[in-house]
């Protein structure tokens, strides 16, 4: 048995392919010491792990002040988080001993951590993998736009906390992508664009899926068997009043049942006359919605399309930030949907694409497809398998 320490942050996205992860971790004999914010407490402690947690709130703060226009100012926001993430790991594990570390490719700092505690690391990448060439190519191609006042606040972060927690930060790479020893993808290599970038130290498992602890009541009688369209923006970018209430008049009154999930931020009620075949909650259980949809409008956040296609639903994609148009990108070259763009879009053309992809064979022949190679990947099991194998390598 050995100690491992887990690291991660504040978003569902992130979490969530971990939760299978950690249980089959806890199953084969290890005990996990999981890090993330409050929030995700109750169900991370089903899987058994133990669970700390850092401040939300201030972790939140901190990333956002970073700004959100430029990727470097993501980036400058990841490094803010540092003070408030680092301090606390360490306070709450003075005096342990951990065998190995793994940490979210994106938050919780998870490479400084590696280097300040001497861990061996693995990455837990719950997006696209990025190599560090297609990054810093990317990087150079923005840098011309990037204002001389964001890069100069790069470097004095940087320089901070390499002052105060003694660690390297070679470059903007290593702080958004968090590369490690070994780095577990949670998706196929078939999906993955340009999976011949990367190297045998990554791991494509395949979509982490597990049945999760569920805080929403859900009537799923009220779904089965119903003609099923299913819309979610996911957890973070959802704030849409304009297209949930465009979606009622897309597909109001129509022969489908449509379960929308509108997010914790808005108040259902704010959204006026429910269509009668509407079913709107702040929040669903989507894996379990999903096995009844016959098409997701979705935002194309890395786990939705997963769920979505994991299932056999077809997507209609409708980015809003972040990695999703990548995402959008993928799914419509598999042939597994169709992307729209939110700017400008009408009831009209959102009504009829849902009919378009709906009567569409060769969507479904595409989807199916899709769903069998993610459906034969061994996902968290796989994850654990390759863990283990690491720690063979490391002398864990
Ligand atoms: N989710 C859910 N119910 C909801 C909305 C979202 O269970 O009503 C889950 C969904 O299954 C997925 C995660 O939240 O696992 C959202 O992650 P994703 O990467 O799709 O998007 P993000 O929220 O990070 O933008």
């Amino acid at each position: 048995m050995a100690r491992v320490l887990f690291i991660n942050g504040g978003s569902e996205g992130h979490i969530n392919p971990t939760i299978g992860v950690v249980e089959d971790l806890i199953s084969r004999g290890e005990e996990v010491v999981y890090f993330a914010i409050e929030d995700f407490r109750e169900r991370l402690e089903k899987t058994g792990a133990t669970v700390r947690t850092f401040d939300g709130q201030k972790f939140i703060k901190a990333f956002i002040s970073g700004g959100r226009n430029f990727l470097l100012e993501r980036i400058n926001g990841l490094l803010r988080t540092a003070d408030i993430v680092i301090p606390s790991v360490l306070e709450q594990i003075k005096g342990e001993h951990f065998d190995y570390i793994i940490h979210d490719s994106m938050f919780g700092c998870g490479y400084l951590l590696a280097q300040i505690l001497k861990l061996p690391a693995i990455n837990s990448c719950t997006s696209f993998a990025q190599s560090k060439a297609s990054f810093d190519k990317m990087m150079e191609q923005l840098s011309k736009t990037i204002p001389t006042e964001i890069v100069q606040e790069f470097q004095s972060l940087t320089e901070k906390i390499n002052e105060k927690y003694d660690v390297e930060i070679p470059s903007p790479y290593e702080v958004f992508c968090n590369p490690a020893p070994m780095t577990i993808v949670y998706t196929t290599k078939e999906f993955q664009p340009f999976s011949e970038e990367f190297d045998h130290t990554y791991k494509f498992v395949g979509p982490s899926i597990s049945s999760r602890l569920t805080r929403e009541d859900f009537d799923a009688s009220e779904i089965k068997g119903k003609s099923l369209l299913y819309i979610s923006l996911g957890t973070v970018f959802n704030q849409a009043i304009d297209f949930y209430k465009l979606c009622f008049k897309a597909l109001g009154n129509t022969d489908h049942t449509v379960v929308m999930s509108i997010g914790e931020k808005i108040q259902i009620a704010d959204l006026g006359e429910t269509p009668t075949n509407f079913i709107v909650k702040n929040y669903v259980p989507q894996t379990e919605v999903l096995k009844y949809t016959k098409l997701f409008i979705t935002h194309g956040g890395m786990n939705s399309a997963h769920e979505g296609l994991y299932y056999g639903v077809p997507l209609i994609v409708i980015p809003q930030s972040a990695d999703q148009p990548i995402i959008a990108e993928q799914v419509v070259r598999i042939g597994a949907g169709l992307q729209l763009k939110m700017e400008g879009l009408s009831a009209n053309q959102l009504s009829e694409a849902v009919d378009y992809v709906i009567n569409q064979y060769s969507v479904y022949k595409a989807v199916a497809s899709i769903r069998d190679s993610f459906q034969k990947t061994g996902g968290y099991h796989q994850a654990v398998d390759e863990i283990f194998e690491f720690k063979r390598q490391y002398d864990v």
